[in-house]
């Protein structure tokens, strides 16, 4: 059955509904008989048939790890390129082809905007600049043209129309823009999904965040990021390919089942749908999921340019007076071609990451010069109610988990769940309380989006930390949100 467009990141955590019931102890003890991990089972099942899929290197589960269609949600797996046997896989990746999170930074202190009245502004004018919500045209319009060249150039196309500045381009994972995209692999039906969407958020937990800077756990790393000072606005942004992306994966899967019998590939799960890295339809697919990629980071640029704007009409000044410069851009669901040496031999590798991110350590000819000696940011949303981090790569990530990290807190609750424990008025009461505005597109997100209906980030982020796959090196705190 085809899911519904708004965000395959929560429709997985709706398939497997319940699934992570157990680790929502840090809200209410659960009893001692019961087993403490049990919600990890259904990921470690998934994690299990990921590793006997052909090609595999490695498969590996960040902390903010739970089920999804096929592979887990925080998950990383790397597949052997000189492997004629190697697969590619649209459920590693996500149907939310990059989605992804970037932060931009601003000159503006907390002061700037913490009386209510700027603030209930400020949010406003958020929600009035940016469409939100499932199906939601954008109103930023393009012609087949236009999405052509989207779809092969990514942001240099947002350059060129003056919605992105060409400094952005640097401070992109991939510089925005993967080479190996290809429109032609790209159905029609994708591209009508995509035409009106450029420029939206989305539903679910998409979300663009006002934030400001609560804790410096890395001086030199915050003051390279420019995000440095106590009480510092900053703005985070999450959102994807939307339909365009969705409907590349859901092409995709129906190829490779046929695909899969040819080529005598039966893995252990439906879901798991594959084709050869080397294939016609593993080919196709990484050209058109390339393609779709590059349409999420002209969608987040477009956003970007609505966020400006909408910050200069509240603060009546330009976004370069204000400093407005993107820190970083990166994706959380995407599969890459990597160079990594593996038990000392160095391989290319085609390193699927879903729902994890990638961080990258100093000096990797990869990540921006100016972050050459502190490593690649790493963007995690927590929730709308807690906290957001920056962490940054390191060389042992680089060795342990093909320099990957978490990419968010992961639900406690499902979606129902929320629905049915949390009470809309008592979560609306604890943002007030928090001094944190909320615009929303649907009212039931309101529970489904509650701080409790996740885990704590603060913990996910501690993990990453102590286990050395990635450094905390600043922590940001919401003061308003916009959501579908
Ligand atoms: P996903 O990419 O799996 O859909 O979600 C990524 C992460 O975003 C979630 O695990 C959650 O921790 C975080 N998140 C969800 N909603 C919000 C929000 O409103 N604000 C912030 N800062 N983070 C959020
Ligand atoms: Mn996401
Ligand atoms: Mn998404």
């Amino acid at each position: 059955t085809e899911l519904k467009e708004s965000c395959i990141c929560c429709q997985e955590k709706e398939i497997n509904k319940g699934v992570d019931k157990d680790s929502s102890t840090q809200h209410k003890p659960k009893p001692k008989s019961k087993p403490k991990n049990g919600g990890f089972i259904p990921a470690l099942k998934q994690m299990a048939n990921v590793a006997a899929l052909p090609g595999i290197v490695r498969c590996l589960a960040m902390p903010d790890v739970h089920s999804g269609y096929g592979f887990c949600i925080g998950n990383v797996a790397a597949f052997d390129m000189d492997d004629e046997d190697a697969i590619v896989s649209p459920g590693g990746i996500g149907f939310d082809i990059n989605c992804g999170v970037r932060l931009i930074r601003t000159n503006l202190s907390e002061d700037d905007v913490s009386d209510e009245e700027t603030r209930e502004r400020l949010c406003q004018a958020l929600f009035d600049h940016i469409p939100v919500g499932v199906g939601t045209e954008g109103v930023i319009s393009i012609d087949d043209d236009d999405l052509d060249e989207i779809l092969e150039k990514g942001i240099d196309w947002a350059i060129k129309k003056n919605y992105a500045w060409v400094e952005d381009k640097e401070f992109c994972e991939e510089n925005g823009c993967m080479e190996t995209a290809d429109q032609q692999k790209v159905s029609k039906k994708a591209k009508q999904r995509g035409l009106h969407q450029i420029g939206t958020l989305g539903g679910g937990n998409h979300y663009a965040e006002v934030q400001v800077v609560d804790a410096i756990y890395d001086e030199k790393a915050a003051k390279c990021m420019g995000v440095d000072k106590i009480g510092q606005v900053c703005i985070m942004i999450h959102t994807g390919s939307r339909g365009l992306g969705h409907q590349v994966a859901t092409d995709a899967l129906q190829k490779m089942d046929k695909a899969m019998y040819r080529d005598g590939i039966i893995p252990n799960d439906r879901q798991l749908s594959c084709a050869r890295i080397n294939s016609k339809e593993g080919q196709n697919f990484i050209k058109a999921m390339s393609a779709a990629a590059n349409y999420a980071w002209v969608n987040r640029s477009c956003i970007t340019y609505l966020v400006r704007r909408a910050f200069e009409k509240v603060f009546e000044k330009s976004a370069e007076e204000m400093d407005m410069h993107l820190v970083y851009d990166v994706c959380h669901n995407v599969a890459k071609i990597e160079k990594h040496t593996v038990d000392g031999i160095e391989k290319t590798l085609l390193v699927h990451r879903k729902g994890s991110t990638r961080a990258f350590p100093p000096n990797h000819p990869l990540i921006p010069k100016p972050y050459q000696s502190i490593g690649q940011p790493a963007l995690i949303g927590g929730t709308m109610g807690t906290c957001s981090y920056i962490l940054v790569g390191t060389d042992n990530g680089m060795v342990e988990t093909f320099g990957s990290t978490c990419h968010g807190a992961g639900r406690a609750l499902s979606r129902n769940a929320s629905r049915k424990k949390l009470d809309h008025r008592k979560v609306m009461e604890y943002l007030k309380e928090k001094n944190i505005s909320i615009r929303v597109a649907s009212p039931k997100l309101v529970t489904e989006e509650a701080p409790e209906s996740y885990k704590d980030v603060s913990e996910v982020v501690d993990t990453c930390h102590d286990a050395g796959i990635s450094r905390k090196a600043v922590k940001l705190r919401p003061i308003a949100v916009i959501k579908g």
